[in-house]
């Protein structure tokens, strides 16, 4: 099944994004004027500091949370405006979403859970079948469909995760600090598969990532800083080291 895309220009364009939450009488400023342009399908990162508010940055743009001002602009909708019902379409369609602890449903199958948004969104069976096993034997999970999550290596977790999130066929996908519990061979596995996605399928894929072997795999490093963007680094050709090291001066001179 290809989802028909309409026509629109394949970038995000994050604008003076404020977002706070509040902690008891604490007002917390996750993002504070946070500025971000991608233009081109390619692979992204975006780094920072613990609490610099790289998280809450990606929620906003998955549409998992709403901004408290600024503009935020995706596939040339402004999500920050849209409905409700729009937004969980905007959710559930258009963008695919992964996260560190892979947060797949412990009572279902592999199977299961990769076709859990077709199920969600009363596809046809047929349908289900040939995107879900379609999906796993991409991921290199064919035989791995049957098993429920705490039988699979975490490798193999977030490649469900991953298989999941591309139910729908999304332009984009996010993806928080996804190898962060992963040994390093499914670290570089995962980051394979995330390159090639960009690269076969035209997508942006916008990681966040503490790794400078991860981002040195990428186009373009977003460099964040209390809530802000502190500088873009330009990452093809970089090794990993010049890049970490270049991402702690311009950091520290921010
Ligand atoms: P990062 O992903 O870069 O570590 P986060 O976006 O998770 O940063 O968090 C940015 C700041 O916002 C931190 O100070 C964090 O404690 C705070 N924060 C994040 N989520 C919440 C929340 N739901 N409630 C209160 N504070 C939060
Ligand atoms: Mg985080």
């Amino acid at each position: 099944m290809a989802e028909d895309h309409p026509q629109h220009e394949l970038a995000i364009r994050v604008g003076s994004l404020h977002k706070s939450y509040r902690l008891g009488d604490r007002r917390v400023d996750a993002l504070n004027g946070m500025d971000l342009e991608i233009t081109e399908p390619g692979f992204y990162a975006v780094m920072g500091a613990s609490g610099s508010g790289k998280s809450t940055l990606l929620h906003l743009l998955a549409g998992l949370d709403q901004a408290d001002q600024g503009t935020l602009e995706v596939l040339g909708t402004r999500i920050d405006q849209l409905p409700e019902h729009e937004l969980t379409r905007y959710r559930r369609h258009t963008v695919g979403v992964m996260f560190q602890r892979f947060n797949l449903l412990p009572t279902l199958t592999a199977y299961e859970n990769v076709v859990l948004p077709g199920v969600l969104d009363k596809r046809p069976p047929a349908e289900l079948r040939e995107r879900g096993m379609g999906l796993l034997e991409e991921m290199g999970l064919a035989d791995r469909g049957r098993h429920r999550p705490d039988a699979l290596s975490g490798g193999e977790q977030q490649r469900v995760a991953i298989a999941r999130a591309l139910f729908f066929a999304p332009q984009i996908l996010f993806a928080d600090e996804p190898t962060g519990n992963l040994d390093t061979h499914s670290s570089e596995r995962l980051w394979s598969t995330m390159e090639d996605l960009a690269d076969q399928r035209n997508m942006i894929v916008l990681m966040v990532t503490h790794e400078a072997e991860a981002a040195s795999r990428c186009r373009k490093v977003f460099l964040v800083k209390d809530g802000c963007g502190a500088g873009v680094i330009d990452a093809e050709d970089l090794e990993p080291s010049e890049l970490a090291a270049r991402a702690t001066a311009i950091t520290r001179s921010t």
